[in-house]
């Protein structure tokens, strides 16, 4: 540690602040991270998560957890289709079978992680007590000469010389920096799933491919993902308000009402898509999608700086938000590590995020746009092989 490191926290223990964390820790510069979760296990972390070798991977590499990594990950599914309403294949992309054995995971270019078990990973890379559970930063107050006293929900109050703002879609370090605010797409993802679909659903397991495949019509979607053991996501894609449900008088959690509300909406549908939303095992979970403007761009301040989706909320689409999101906190901490003067630091890492949020915020909201547009699956058909992650 240089005399000129400073005094730094994390707010949010995401993939992007935990990976930050990890690489600042490798190098010797201490930090906190806070999380309002109140422990690891607090929160269901569902579903799994698709890294790329030039964001997710590369982080976990500068994160020296390759060898972690290959041991829980697995080779994505690459299969990609695209359907219409009918069921008719309209696009159909399956790479060469892999050799045997199977390539590592990630030498395909793309492997697969469960959420918790990312976050399990990257905890225990962390030296104890880095996190500090059950912290919900409620505002920071600036103190004029680059340092913030940050203040937690609990009341208690502490002063850093910088602050990392990863703490997500709603972040309360943002407001700091830009009038921003996340702003609703127009687009809602109901999600539900499978479990062990290849034996208990093998229709659907046909339907979907051995990676991810979606069925698009006029500004509807049915999208679908093999995950890990068996499973199967699937995202019942619209346009209308967020509050559908509530329009139509269900509520999420019942299951049956939501199933018809689903089905009438995706009425004329080929009856192999709507077993999709008929024979999923469990519930509904309503997702609203939200985006924060593109290009999101701020003064830079010192003192203070984003990561992940605090900076560049994003729809789902097309870009690996968390791999985005770790992929910062790497290059953030590099900078760190690498400066001798840390704001000179945080510069650099601000201007070299931007244009890469900025392209990959841009071909999401188009991959959205394309996939729910009135005359879908036309512009999906331009570029197939981008899809929802
Ligand atoms: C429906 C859906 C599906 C998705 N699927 C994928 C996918 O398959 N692959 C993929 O790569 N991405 C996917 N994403 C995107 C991905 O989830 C995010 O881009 C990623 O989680 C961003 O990571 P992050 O570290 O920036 O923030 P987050 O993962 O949101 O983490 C922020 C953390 O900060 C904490 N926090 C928030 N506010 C405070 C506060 N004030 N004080 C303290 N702590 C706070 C939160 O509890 C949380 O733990 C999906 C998103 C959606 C909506």
């Amino acid at each position: 540690m240089t005399p000129a490191t400073p005094r730094i926290a994390i707010i949010g223990a995401g993939p992007g602040g935990l990976t930050c964390a990890r690489v600042l820790q490798r190098n010797d510069v201490p930090v906190t991270v806070f999380e309002h979760d109140a422990s690891a296990g607090a929160r269901p972390q569902r579903g799994a998560l698709e890294l790329h070798l030039t964001t997710g991977q590369a982080a976990l590499r500068a994160a020296g957890l390759q060898k972690e990594f290959a041991a829980v990950a697995r080779p994505a599914g690459q299969e990609v289709r695209l359907l219409d309403h009918t069921a008719t294949v309209l696009f159909q992309h399956a790479p060469t079978p892999a050799p045997t054995p199977a390539p590592a995971p990630g030498a395909a270019g793309r492997a697969e992680i469960d959420r918790g078990e990312l976050r399990r990973l990257l905890l225990d890379s962390l030296t104890p007590e880095t996190v500090r559970w059950g912290s919900y930063l409620r505002t920071l107050h600036p103190l004029g000469d680059g340092r913030h006293r940050a203040e937690f929900d609990d009341g208690h109050t502490e002063t850093y010389e910088l602050v990392i703002g990863a703490d997500g879609s709603w972040s309360r370090v943002r407001p700091m920096l830009s009038d921003a605010t996340p702003h609703y797409t127009g687009v809602t993802f109901v999600e539900s799933g499978f479990e062990d679909a290849d034996t208990r659903h093998p229709e659907v397991a046909r339907l979907v491919g051995a990676g991810s495949m979606r069925a698009e019509s006029a500004g509807k979607a049915l999208i679908a993902r093999r995950c890990s053991r068996g499973r199967i996501r699937l995202y019942a894609a619209f346009r209308g308000s967020q509050d559908w449900a509530l329009e139509a008088g269900v509520r999420i959690t019942d299951t049956e009402a939501v199933r018809a509300v689903l089905l009438d909406r995706f009425a004329g549908w080929d009856e192999r898509l709507l077993a999709l939303l008929r024979d999923n095992d469990g519930g509904f979970a309503n997702r609203p999608l939200f985006a924060l403007p593109v290009p999101h761009t701020w003064t830079h301040t010192p003192g203070l700086t984003l990561l992940g989706d605090a900076a560049h909320l994003m729809p789902p689409f097309a870009r690996p938000g968390a791999g985005l999101a770790m992929l910062d906190g790497a290059e953030l901490a590099r900078n760190l590590t690498g400066h001798r003067d840390p704001d000179e630091a945080v510069s650099a890492y601000e201007a070299a995020l931007r244009p890469r949020a900025a392209e990959a915020a841009e071909h999401a909201a188009r991959g959205l746009a394309e996939a729910l547009a009135p005359d879908a699956p036309r512009g999906s058909l331009r570029h197939p092989r981008d899809r929802p992650r």
